[in-house]
């Protein structure tokens, strides 16, 4: 990640794709309350999530404070071990991400959903049905409430 040999792509990418996000697994969404929240994360800005091999991430767009302005990792010789581990080979830079499934939207999370919980779109237009939804989780969603 953001290498600095003479021949490494690294050179070439700037601003430094993969350094650029973060990611994070995230448990595989089954039930209706599992999209809702989905959707309130990717309602905020910079958030998408995708599907690689089965397995679904939350990705961020937040560059990392360490990419400086030529795209050159300022700790490189101590940066973290993730980034040691992200090789040139197969990285994101000539054929970006294999995803099998990509969503990058508030809309397109919706839609996604939608197909899978037809009434979803119906509960999200009756507070009231959200809230009864609540009642009925199994706790291990957030409770957080907007403010
Ligand atoms: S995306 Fe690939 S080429 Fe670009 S900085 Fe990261 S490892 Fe280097
Ligand atoms: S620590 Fe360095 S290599 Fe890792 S994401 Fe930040 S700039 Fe890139």
């Amino acid at each position: 990640m953001a290498a600095e040999k003479e021949t490494s792509p690294c050179l070439r990418c700037k601003p430094a794709k993969c350094c650029m996000y973060i990611t994070l697994q995230v448990q595989t969404p089954k039930k209706l309350v599992d999209f809702e929240e989905m959707l309130w994360h990717i309602a905020h800005q910079h958030v998408e999530y995708f599907v690689q091999k089965r397995h679904w991430f939350i990705m961020v767009h937040n560059p990392c404070r360490f990419n400086d302005a030529e795209g050159r990792c300022q700790i490189y010789h101590t940066r973290p071990t993730i980034c040691r581990d992200h090789s040139t080979e197969n990285c994101e830079f000539e054929t970006g991400c294999d995803f099998d499934l990509h969503i990058t939207s508030y809309e397109e999370m919706l839609e996604y959903a939608s197909k899978r919980f037809p009434s979803l779109k119906e509960r999200i237009n009756d507070p009231s049905l959200l809230w009864e939804n609540r009642e009925q989780g199994n706790g291990k969603h957030s409770q957080r409430r907007k403010r």
